[in-house]
């Protein structure tokens, strides 16, 4: 049976219901925030099954959720965003409360605008903009290959296309950056997001960012990362905030970067699991470990390639492999995005394609620097109205 759900959420009092703004506080849990509102923790959290109770974990400070609450100031449902694709959706029916995962309903746009420097690029663009994420995505897609402290003059311009997700009529996740370029003593340089999902400058060399060393060599991949997908046996949402990979028992588990350990004992579902700390706020977790290498422990620093621990199958898992997760400031991200390639430097039919995308990107640059277009404050909804499929 469908059932098909409706979610006024207006600004005001609409069919007696108040859609209440918040933001997920700093060391806040998900069974503090149930124990908070009053809601039942038995239905909500230890009935759940395991993945879904790892969902919860994903909860992360700074996140906007929603309240729709009753005139007695009842609680109807609860909409908490996980990552920029699914969310949890708390809701009464029958008088108890339901838990589901569910995908979140979002637009993209792509925004374009330009200015100039009179301080800093990050200075300029958070003035321009108020956005400290477009600042940030500008300032570190640029990090490794430009020196913006001693190469800027005053009247040099920058110019940013990225696509901004919204949800709920507010900007909503981490834009994605698609192409940037700066001047330098009125010299431009540019970064392009090709069609793989990675950075190339001009010369369609790859911007090197963070590179990972693949954690198992030569193991095959069983599943892929994805936000969300729809499980047809169980029939609901899931998460997969890793890659599998499928190795035999006591294959050797190595650092895909430089960094420090931060975590090696036993974690839930994890089974045995190491974590690891990289620079700019990115870490590595290596999940499901038979052992851990001797001499492994939290504290210690690694290097990127080194042995850290064996493949096993503790922890929930169906049988031998590793589960590899990358994270950003927390944010589970793609670590096949950022597993190092051998070739660097576009050629042949990649190149032609990418040269091609190069030169309508181009055009869109050189028409934002004669228009001179400024940033453009989204306009706020004044009311959002969506719908959302419920299976059961
Ligand atoms: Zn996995």
């Amino acid at each position: 049976m469908i059932r098909f759900f409706l979610l006024f959420l207006y600004t005001t009092t609409v069919f007696a219901t108040t859609i209440q703004r918040d933001r997920w506080s700093n060391g806040e849990t998900y069974l503090v925030f149930l124990e908070k509102n009053n809601l039942p923790v038995k239905s909500l959290y230890y009935n759940l099954d395991k993945d879904d109770q790892r969902l919860t974990e994903e909860m992360r400070a700074g996140i906007h959720y929603q309240i729709a609450k009753d005139k007695k100031d009842g609680i109807e449902q609860i909409l908490l965003p996980l990552n920029d694709e699914l969310q949890i959706h708390i809701y009464k029916a029958n008088k108890s409360y339901k838990f589901e995962a569910i995908p979140i309903i979002s637009e993209t746009k792509t925004e374009t605008f330009s200015t100039t420097i009179t301080s800093s690029p990050n200075y300029n663009i958070l003035k321009e903009t108020g956005s400290k994420k477009i600042a940030q995505i500008f300032v570190s897609s640029f990090k490794r290959s430009l020196n913006f402290k001693n190469d800027i003059r005053k009247g040099d311009r920058l110019v940013m296309i990225y696509d901004q997700k919204y949800r709920l009529g507010q900007p909503f996740s981490m834009p994605t950056l698609k192409v940037a370029m700066i001047e330098m003593h009125h010299k431009k340089h540019f970064i392009y997001l090709n069609k793989d999902e990675r950075y190339y400058d001009e010369k369609a060399h790859e911007v090197e960012g963070f590179l990972l060393a693949r954690p198992v060599r030569g193991a095959r991949i069983s599943s892929y990362f994805t936000k969300r997908r729809w499980h047809p046996i169980l029939h609901k949402w899931k998460a997969h905030l890793g890659v599998d990979f499928a190795a035999r028992r006591g294959t050797p588990v190595v650092a895909a970067g430089s960094g420090r350990i931060n975590y090696a004992a036993r974690m839930g579902s994890y089974g045995n699991l190491i974590k690891i700390t990289h620079a700019d706020g990115y870490e590595t977790r290596y999940a499901h470990l038979k052992a851990f290498r001797r001499g492994i422990h939290r504290g210690k620093r690694v290097k990127k390639g080194q042995t850290i621990a064996y493949v096993g199958t503790t922890g929930r898992s169906t049988g031998p492999h590793l589960h590899f997760e990358l994270r950003k400031r927390g944010r589970a991200i793609n670590p096949l995005k950022v597993v190092q390639v051998t070739t660097k430097k576009l050629k042949g039919k990649k190149k032609k394609a990418f040269l091609k995308l190069k030169k309508a990107y181009d055009k869109k640059i050189e028409l934002q620097l004669q228009n001179n277009t400024p940033f453009i404050k989204p306009a706020k909804l004044q009311s959002v109205c969506y719908f959302h499929q419920r299976r059961q």
